[in-house]
């Protein structure tokens, strides 16, 4: 199933080239007073609802995808987790590159852990990115995300995996420099997630998800999950013994070589054959 988000909060069934408003399913999410329970509602109660959205989707109206603007399939995590250098490839670029390090000491993931970017940072497909400031260098950074799908709490690498909801293509925007990555990964736009929800149950093998990525036509970025450092399930066990993973909450998996800055009226596009075609541009 490929779930999308697209007009004002209206959800999709993403079918071939069109998408099936099923909107209506909406109706039978639990209503809150203030304050709703951590994680997105929607992701939540997935697992109850896709008969029904698959039920709504033969009836539903259907809407050419070509000139849809799509928002973050997730719409509300409690977090949006980064893996920093997660590939080899990517760990070698940085460790040479004195624009990517700033004279800090380059670790793997398994001495630097993962960091947080801020939830107000999501964007979708579509989206138009601003560059915050005319004199700092913003990179592309292209990511295989997962969206956790039920509460997790100290999970086993071997466990992991029933523990996710789907997957996206995500771009983890990057203001190069010294500054904490929390700060320089958070700027609004800079969590781009999409172009759908893939549910998990479409992808038989999470460690062996293709993408690329280009800029304005041009092959800058090309790995498989197959070539992370710390795979997916292993991913979830670490995160998942420092806090809870909550329905919804998207971890960005790493990017790998081939990180580069970006100008105004780029256009940056992520693909898979698993996952789809995210693309943005730049402001
Ligand atoms: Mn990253």
């Amino acid at each position: 199933m490929k779930l999308c988000r697209f007009d004002t909060d209206r959800l999709g069934l993403v079918l071939g080239d069109m998408v099936a408003d099923v909107s209506a399913v909406l109706d039978d999410l639990p209503a809150w007073r203030w304050v709703p329970p951590p994680g997105d509602a929607l992701i939540a109660a997935l697992p109850d609802l896709r008969p029904r959205i698959q039920a709504l989707a033969e009836t539903a109206p259907r809407l050419p995808l070509a000139g849809l603007r799509l928002a973050a399939p997730v719409a509300a995590p409690s977090k949006v987790i980064g893996a920093p250098v997660n590939y080899h490839d990517h760990l070698d670029e940085a460790q040479a590159d004195a624009d990517l390090h700033h004279g800090q000491t380059v670790h793997p993931i398994d001495r630097m852990g993962c960091f947080l970017k801020a939830t107000s940072a999501l964007a979708g497909h579509g989206a138009v990115i601003a560059l915050p400031f005319d004199d700092r260098r913003v990179d592309h950074e292209a990511e295989v995300a997962v969206v956790i799908g039920r509460t997790a709490h100290k999970v086993p690498a071997e466990a992991a995996l029933a523990h996710v909801a789907g997957y996206a293509l995500a771009l983890d925007m990057t203001v190069r420099g010294p500054q904490e990555r929390s700060l320089r990964k958070s700027c609004d736009g800079f969590a781009v997630l999409g172009p759908w929800l893939v549910t998990a149950d479409e992808i038989a093998d999470p460690g062996a998800i293709g993408f690329e990525l280009t800029v304005n036509g041009t092959a800058r970025q090309a790995s498989d999950t197959r070539y992370l450092i710390r795979s997916i399930p292993e991913l979830i066990e670490m995160v998942s013994a420092f806090y809870t993973l909550h329905p919804g909450d998207v971890i960005m998996t790493g990017t790998p070589a081939g990180v580069a800055p970006v100008a105004p009226g780029d256009v940056v596009v992520v693909t898979s054959p698993a996952l789809g075609r995210l693309e943005v541009s730049i402001g």
